[in-house]
């Protein structure tokens, strides 16, 4: 029996149980809002174990959204050479904000797949229902 690899399963948005079904309907950039399904079409596990559990992934979502915009403001700085100081506090805000925009469907995805695989010690991996 062939195991699906945990890091497949959290890139692709799996199920942390059968690392086979689904999370969300759709893809994180399409014409489609993307939802998180209720259940894994594969095993049933429920997604949202408790009512409001989803609310612990802001916390995830908002660490993320720490490390990116850290990131973005000096990847800013670097790649104009540093010519842009703290006059040009707008290129920096602006950057930040637009950055922060298109990386929000992927943080919606991502706090919830990182709150059900590695924050959620409810939800385990079963082999068994990773198959057929
Ligand atoms: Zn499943």
């Amino acid at each position: 029996m062939k195991k699906t690899p945990k890091w497949y399963a959290i890139v692709k948005g799996k199920c942390p149980q059968c690392r086979r079904g689904d999370i969300f309907t759709g893809s994180s950039y399409g014409f489609n809002i993307q939802r998180t399904n209720t259940n894994c079409a594969h095993c049933k596990q429920r997604f949202e174990i408790e009512p409001g559990y989803f609310y612990a992934a802001m916390y995830v979502s908002y660490a993320m959204n720490m490390v990116e915009m850290i990131s973005m403001g000096f990847a800013t700085y670097y790649l104009s050479g540093g010519r842009l100081d703290f006059d040009s506090l707008g290129w920096y805000v602006g950057v930040i904000f637009l950055g922060s925009l298109l990386l929000s469907p992927l943080n919606y995805r991502y706090s919830r797949v990182i709150l059900l695989h590695w924050l959620s010690p409810k939800i385990k991996y079963k082999a068994e229902y990773d198959q057929e």
